[in-house]
C-alpha cells in the first residue's frame, strides 16, 4: 500500500534532487516528513492596520500616502519616509538602502510594507520593513495567515512555504486517519489549520500552542515519544553485556588516595552504578546532580571497576577544555591504582592520534577520556564496556548510539549519563523515559553558598575597584563576555575587548584570556596558568562554563547576564564555590531589563538550588528555551511543549502503557512524529 511514509520527497512539485538533499538535512525525506514540518511562527499578512491602532513591537503590514522624504547622513545614512492615512501619519525608516533604492521612492506616491513598529523618538515608527509595492512586485495580501517554518541553508522560507502549499494541494483527496481517539479532531482539518491558519485565528494563542487541536496533537506526539523510549528500553534490556566483576580493593583504595570523603549521596550513587554494571543486561542510568555535587568522583568510580576488570572504558566530554581537565584529575586517581588511560580530543596531531589509535586497538590503555573524537570512525576498541558521558545535554542520541556500536560485536557498553542540567521532574518523565535514573542530592560538606548580586553596567568601574583589591589578597576572578549572537566571532573579540581594558586598568595584576578561537594548546596552558595561581584573572567567553574546576577562584563576573539563560548562568556561576573561601558572582546587565529577565535574574540571586532555577526558567520560558539552541535530537518536539502541556504527561503515559504493544500502531506513531531518528532509538 502507498502511504505518505514511503511518498519519496522527490515526487513531490517543485522538489529535485538537489533540493530533496537539502531537505532530508532537516529529516524530510517524504511527504509524511513534509506534512508534520510544522510552523513555529506565523505572521499576518492577510489585512492592513491603520496607523492609529498600532502597537509597540506588533508586525503589521500598513498603507499610506508618502508625504515627506528626508535623508540623513552620517555613520549609518538613513532614508525616513513619511507617510499618512486616514487615521495618523508614521514615520518608516531604510538602513543601508542603495541609490537606486531612492529612485524606486521617487517613483512611489504611496507605500505599502511589512514590519515591526517601535517606539522611536518618542513616538512610533516602523524600521527597514519588507516594502510590498515597488513596481516590480505588487503583492496582495494575503488569504491566510503565513506560517514561518525552520529552514536550512539552501531552502528560502518562500520556497518551503511553496512546497507545503504544493503537498496541501495533492493531499487534498487523501483521508489521514487519527491514530488516537479523539472523536472531535479531524486530523486532515487540524494540519490545514495549522499549516494555513485562517483570517480570524488569534497568532498568540496558536504561537503559544493553546488551541483544542493543538493539544490533541500534542498529546499524540507525547505518546509517540514515550512509546519510542520505552521501546528502545526494552530492547537495551534484551541486549547483551559483560558483567563487570567489582573490586571493593581498588575502590577503597581509590578513596583512602582522595584528600576528602565522599558524601552520602555519592557512596549511594556508586553504589547503584555498582549493582547496574555487575548485570548481563548493559546499565542505562542518567545521573543527575548540580553543579559542584562532586559527579567526577562518581564517574572515576565506575571506571576503576570497568578498568579493573580487564575492560576498557570510555569519559566523553562535551568541550576540549573539560576533557583536558578531566584527564588531568583521573590521572593523578589512576596512577597510584596502576590503571592507564590517555586523553583523545580532535586537537591531537595525526601522529598523536594514530599511536592513541594503536594503543586503544591493543587494548594497551584502558581509560579513554576524550571529546567526540573518541567514537570518530578510525577509532577501534579492543574490550569497550563503559561508556560515561558527562554533560550528557550536550550530545544528541545519535553520538550516544555510535558509541555503543563500537563494543565487541553482539555486546552493549553499560552507560552512565552524567547531567548538571537539572531537569523539573515532569519533563524528566517524557525524556528520560529510557533510562534509570540516580540523583546526587548533597553539596560536599563546608561549602559556604554564593552570594549573587546583580549590577548595572554603570557600576562597572567599581567593580573593578573591588576585584583589584580582591586579588590583592590571593583570590582568582573569572570574567565572563558573554556573546552578542550566536556566532564563535563575536565573543572572542567581546573578551578580546575587556581583556585589553583589564590589562590597562589593572596593570599590576596577572590576567590571561580563553576563548574558543584559541587553539587547544595555548587554552591549556592559560588554564594551567589559572589552575597554579599564576594568573589572577580570566578573562573567558563560555567556553568555561561546563566542568571547569579551579577552587581557589572565588568571585565570578558575567557581563551581559541578561543575554543567558538561567541554567547557563547557574552552570557558570557553579566555577566559583568550589573551594572553603566565601564566593561572589556578579551578573552585570546593560540597563534597560525588561520585567521578565529582571524577574529571571532576581531568581538568580535568590537562590543557588539548580533544581529550583530550573523550575522557574521552565516556568518563565518553557520547556524549548532551558535546552536553548543546543537542544538535542531528544528534546525536539514538532508540536508538544512540555511546559504548557505538562497536563498531557500522565494521561499520555497511559496511553504509552495500553498501545505499547501494538506494534502497528506503535510504529504508525512514530514514523509521523519521530520519523527517522526513531529509528536510532533501537536499530
Ligand atoms: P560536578 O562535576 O558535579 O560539577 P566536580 O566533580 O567537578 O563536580 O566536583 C567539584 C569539586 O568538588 C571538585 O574540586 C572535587 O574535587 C570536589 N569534591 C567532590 N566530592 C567532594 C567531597 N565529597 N568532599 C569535598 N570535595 C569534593
Ligand atoms: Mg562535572
Amino acid at each position: 500500500m502507498e502511504t505518505l511514509k514511503n511518498r519519496p520527497i522527490t515526487k513531490l512539485k517543485g522538489v529535485g534532487p538537489k533540493t530533496a538533499e537539502t531537505l532530508e538535512k532537516i529529516g524530510i525525506k517524504n511527504y509524511l516528513d513534509l506534512l508534520f514540518h510544522l510552523p513555529f511562527r506565523y505572521q499576518d499578512r492577510t489585512r492592513i492596520t491603520p496607523i492609529a491602532l498600532l502597537q509597540p513591537s506588533q508586525i503589521a503590514i500598513i498603507e499610506g500616502e508618502i508625504f515627506k522624504k528626508e535623508m540623513t547622513h552620517g555613520k549609518r545614512p538613513t532614508l525616513i519616509v513619511w507617510l499618512k492615512d486616514e487615521t495618523g501619519v508614521i514615520a518608516v525608516r531604510f538602513f543601508n538602502f542603495y541609490t537606486n533604492m531612492i529612485k524606486r521612492f521617487d517613483a512611489l506616491k504611496t507605500l505599502r510594507c511589512y514590519g515591526e513598529v517601535r517606539y522611536g523618538m518618542n513616538r512610533l515608527e516602523m524600521s527597514h520593513p519588507e516594502v510590498l509595492n515597488f513596481m516590480d512586485k505588487d503583492t496582495e495580501l494575503e488569504e491566510r495567515m503565513t506560517p514561518i517554518y525552520s529552514l536550512t541553508s539552501g531552502i528560502t522560507q518562500r520556497q518551503m512555504q511553496g512546497f507545503i502549499d504544493n503537498l496541501l494541494q495533492e493531499l487534498k483527496e487523501e483521508h489521514f486517519p487519527a491514530f488516537l481517539e479523539t472523536p472531535d479532531v479531524n486530523l486532515k482539518d487540524a494540519l490545514y489549520f495549522l499549516h494555513k491558519p485562517p483570517t480570524d485565528v488569534d497568532i498568540e494563542r496558536l504561537e503559544n500552542k493553546k488551541y483544542p487541536v493543538q493539544e490533541t496533537l500534542a498529546l499524540e506526539e507525547i505518546v509517540a515519544h514515550q512509546v519510542a523510549l520505552k521501546k528502545s528500553r526494552e530492547h537495551f534490556s534484551l541486549e547483551k553485556s559483560s558483567p563487570i566483576h567489582l573490586d571493593p580493593d581498588a575502590i577503597s583504595q581509590f578513596k583512602e588516595n582522595l584528600p576528602f570523603t565522599l558524601t552520602g549521596a555519592q557512596s549511594r550513587v556508586i553504589s547503584e552504578i555498582e549493582n547496574d554494571i555487575q548485570s548481563q543486561s548493559p546499565m542505562m542510568r542518567l545521573v543527575q546532580g548540580d553543579v559542584g555535587s562532586g559527579k567526577t568522583v562518581v564517574a572515576a568510580g565506575a571506571l576503576i571497576h570497568a578498568a579493573k576488570a580487564g575492560f576498557q572504558a570510555v569519559f566523553m566530554a562535551p568541550t576540549e577544555l573539560l576533557a583536558e581537565q578531566h584527564a588531568i584529575n583521573l590521572q593523578k586517581w589512576f596512577e597510584p591504582l596502576g590503571i592507564t588511560s590517555l586523553l583523545l580530543t580532535g586537537k591531537l596531531t595525526e601522529k598523536q592520534k594514530r599511536e592513541a589509535q594503536t594503543k586503544i586497538k591493543s587494548g594497551e590503555v584502558s581509560i579513554i577520556i576524550g571529546t567526540h573524537a573518541v567514537f570518530q570512525e578510525s577509532v577501534e576498541y579492543q574490550s569497550l564496556n563503559l561508556v560515561i558521558i558527562d554533560e550528557q545535554h550536550r550530545f544528541g542520541v545519535e553520538q550516544r548510539l555510535t558509541l555503543q556500536k563500537k563494543a565487541p560485536k553482539g555486546f552493549t557498553p553499560h552507560q552512565l549519563m552524567m547531567t548538571a542540567t537539572p531537569i523539573p521532574r515532569t519533563l524528566a518523565m517524557t525524556l528520560y523515559a529510557d533510562l534509570s535514573s540516580s540523583i546526587i542530592d548533597e553539596y560536599p560538606p563546608n561549602r559556604i553558598p554564593i552570594t549573587t548580586t546583580v549590577v548595572s553596567e554603570k557600576a562597572r568601574d567599581k567593580v573593578i575597584e573591588r576585584i583589584n583589591a580582591q586579588c590583592k589578597e590571593g583570590t582568582q576572578v573569572y570574567w565572563v563576555c558573554t556573546l552578542i549572537e550566536e556566532s564563535e566571532v563575536l565573543p572572542a573579540k567581546a573578551a578580546e575587548i575587556t581583556y585589553a581594558d583589564l590589562c590597562e586598568r589593572l596593570p599590576h595584576l596577572r590576567i590571561g584570556l580563553v576563548h574558543g578561537r584559541q587553539k587547544s594548546a595555548e587554552k591549556e596552558a592559560i588554564m594551567a596558568l589559572f589552575k597554579a595561581h599564576e594568573l589572577d584573572v580570566l578573562v573567558a567567553t563560555t567556553v568555561i562554563e561546563v566542568g571547569v574546576d579551579v577552587p581557589n577562584a572565588s568571585i565570578m563576573i558575567i557581563e551581559n547576564a541578561e543575554r543567558l539563560g538561567l541554567s547557563q548562568l547557574h552552570q557558570l556561576r557553579g566555577r566559583v564555590g568550589r573551594g572553603s573561601k566565601a564566593s561572589f558572582c556578579l551578573l552585570i546587565y546593560s540597563p534597560p531589563l525588561s520585567n521578565m529577565t529582571r524577574e529571571r535574574l532576581e531568581i538568580m540571586q535568590a537562590t543557588n538550588n539548580g533544581f529550583e532555577i530550573a523550575e522557574k526558567d521552565f516556568e518563565l520560558r518553557g520547556a524549548g528555551d532551558i535546552f536553548g539552541t543546543r537542544q538535542t535530537g531528544e528534546f525536539r518536539f514538532k508540536m508538544a511543549d512540555l511546559f504548557h502541556h505538562q497536563h498531557l504527561i500522565e494521561a499520555a503515559t497511559e496511553i504509552a502503557n495500553k498501545i505499547i504493544d501494538d506494534k502497528a500502531l506503535s510504529q504508525k506513531l512514530i514514523d509521523r512524529w519521530i520519523g527517522d531518528s526513531g529509528e536510532f532509538v533501537w536499530s
